[in-house]
């Protein structure tokens, strides 16, 4: 009777074994295959008859020989369990994942527990490889960090223009100005553009047409500067840019570059064409400024003058 019981229980543990959702693979010192579940089956398309009696090597030619090897000699030998996570190796065997609804994984990503098998006199020749399948977890994992990386640029963004935003320029001249206060690094430009009469925009076209010509205009800020320029919206019509490792000579350059381009430029939108102008201050750091706020005072009132003296024209404070 009790015989009969254990041999019902028996039957029931393998069937459940067979198809749990879950890689159950036990090889011996040779590597060699002695039991493979259903959900090997399934997801390598080697039958359990087929897969005994061969080495785990042969029948997955792709893992890396020498790096599992370790692993499974380690157990083995120290006759403790190893984890292999798929944070540190996405997955241990080549399986298809069919889980996964997006592009980010079509392989499955695995955590494997490599578990050594007690015999019962104690001594240790088998290792039971328990496969979990962690796509969903994985997955979801790269897609917060999606998320993170793309709440952590919007953050950073001006929404209207994707220039970077106040408080990102506020930081790169903290940077540029601690930077060149400890001799680290110059000549460093801070320029202010400011479009002229910019009300008048609005006023005549409407505010979503001014705004068109508010994201036209920092694309040309954004293509006149070099990489390592630091492109950002101040506020409202007004735009700084950092020219990094620029004396005033090479920010007249650009500056004037700009105003040109401005200048020339119509703005074709579905109210009608449009010009406008720019007028830009700018000023090279120096020892005389104490603090970032005289740095920035002293490019602004480079832009008041540019403003007072008629518009439509560059100021470089000296
Ligand atoms: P000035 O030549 O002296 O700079 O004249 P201005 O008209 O450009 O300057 P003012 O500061 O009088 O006006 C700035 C205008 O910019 C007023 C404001 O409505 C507009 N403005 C600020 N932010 C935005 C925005 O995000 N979108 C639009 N469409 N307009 C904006
Ligand atoms: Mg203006
Ligand atoms: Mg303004």
């Amino acid at each position: 009777m009790t015989q009969q019981t254990d041999m019902t229980e028996l039957h029931w543990l393998f069937d459940m074994l067979q198809h749990i959702d879950a890689g159950l693979v036990v090889i011996n010192e040779k590597y060699e295959v002695e039991l493979w579940n259903g959900f090997m089956e399934n997801h390598s398309g080697v039958s359990s008859s087929n897969a005994r009696n061969r080495s785990l090597f042969e029948i997955f030619p792709t893992i890396n020989q020498s790096w599992l090897q370790q692993k499974l000699d380690n157990a083995l030998a120290l006759r403790t369990p190893i984890y292999v996570s798929w944070e540190q190796r996405p997955h241990m065997f080549p399986f298809k994942s069919y889980r996964s609804v997006t592009s980010i994984a079509d392989t499955m990503f695995q955590n494997v527990v490599i578990r050594p098998i007690n015999n019962a006199n104690g001594t240790v020749n088998h290792l039971c490889l328990v496969v979990y399948d962690v796509t969903d977890v994985a997955v979801n994992k790269a897609a917060l960090s999606a998320a993170n990386r793309k709440l952590d640029q919007m953050s950073k963004t001006d929404g209207l223009t994707e220039l970077n935003n106040r408080a990102s320029l506020d930081r790169a001249m903290k940077l540029t100005f601690d930077s060149f206060a400890m001799g680290n690094s110059g000549p460093h430009c801070l320029v202010m553009a400011d479009i002229d009469h910019f009300k008048r925009v609005n006023d005549s076209y409407g505010h979503p047409i001014g705004d068109i010509v508010l994201q036209e205009m920092a694309k040309i800020l954004s293509s006149g500067s070099r990489r390592g320029d630091f492109v950002g919206r101040y506020g409202g019509e007004e735009f700084a840019v950092l020219l990094l490792n620029t004396d005033k000579n090479g920010a007249q350059v650009y500056c004037e570059k700009i105003r040109e381009q401005v200048e020339q430029r119509v703005f074709n939108t579905s109210k009608g064409d449009i010009k406008i102008t720019v007028s830009l201050g700018c000023s090279e750091i120096g020892k005389q400024h104490e603090t970032i706020e005289q740095w920035i005072e002293s490019a602004d009132s480079a832009l008041y003058q540019a403003k007072h003296n008629g518009r439509n024209q560059t100021v470089i404070a000296d």
